[in-house]
């Protein structure tokens, strides 16, 4: 089954091919030649995952591809931080603002908590998927609780990873191996929800 993943994230790509077994031939919006901004305008992740999703299949049957396409997933992603009212939420990619940079969100992150005590700071990470496949829409949703560290640990992931800390762990996402960070990630867990769907 070929699937298109509505992304240019390397590092997402990566997890989700991780994440599915080999059965399951992932393409990225480079490999299929879309190179297209596509605005992140929705007010929650669901907008926002659908909208890329419904983009992608969009522009699929106005350059059809070489190879059979069976359907079209994207994931939208939000870090939700309870002492902030659970921001950065659906703005977690541009807390920080333009130039968007993930170190940029990072040190925003833990400047405006830099006064939060270690147990108020309670935190976790929701993701989005939604499929589009044989003009059916599914959405899912993968979440992972924990806390944000008071300084950045480990160099592995990307984003927030460094400030991450999972539920029942004493280390970041950044701290531990892929594997380890998939089989208990928001991503992980709602790539497995959508595993099941398939
Ligand atoms: P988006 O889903 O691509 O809009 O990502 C939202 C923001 O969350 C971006 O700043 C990403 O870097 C960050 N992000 C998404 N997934 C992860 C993750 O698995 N770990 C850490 N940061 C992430």
């Amino acid at each position: 089954m070929t699937l298109v993943f509505a992304t240019n994230n390397a590092h997402k790509l990566k997890e989700v091919k991780q994440i599915l077994p080999s059965v399951y031939a992932v393409l990225s919006l480079a490999d299929i030649g879309c190179h297209e901004e596509i605005e992140e305008t929705g007010e929650t992740l669901e907008a926002n995952s659908l909208l890329k999703a419904q983009f992608v299949s969009h522009w699929l049957q106005q350059h059809p591809y070489s190879t059979s396409i069976d359907g079209v997933f994207a994931d939208d992603t939000g870090l939700e931080v309870v002492c902030l009212n659970n921001a950065p939420g659906v703005h977690t990619a541009r807390f920080a603002g333009e130039p968007v940079s993930d170190q940029r969100n990072r040190a925003k992150l833990l400047q405006v908590m830099s006064a939060v005590p270690v147990n108020q700071r309670t935190a976790r990470f929701r993701t989005v998927v939604t499929l589009i496949r044989h003009g059916q829409t599914i959405q899912v949703e993968g979440i992972v609780n924990g806390s944000i560290a008071c300084e950045e640990r480990g160099t592995e992931g990307f984003g927030y990873d460094s400030l991450f800390i999972p539920e029942g762990y004493n280390k970041c996402f950044a701290e531990l191996s892929q594997e380890e960070k998939n089989s208990i990630s928001h991503r992980g867990r709602a790539m497995q929800r959508l595993k099941e769907t398939l």
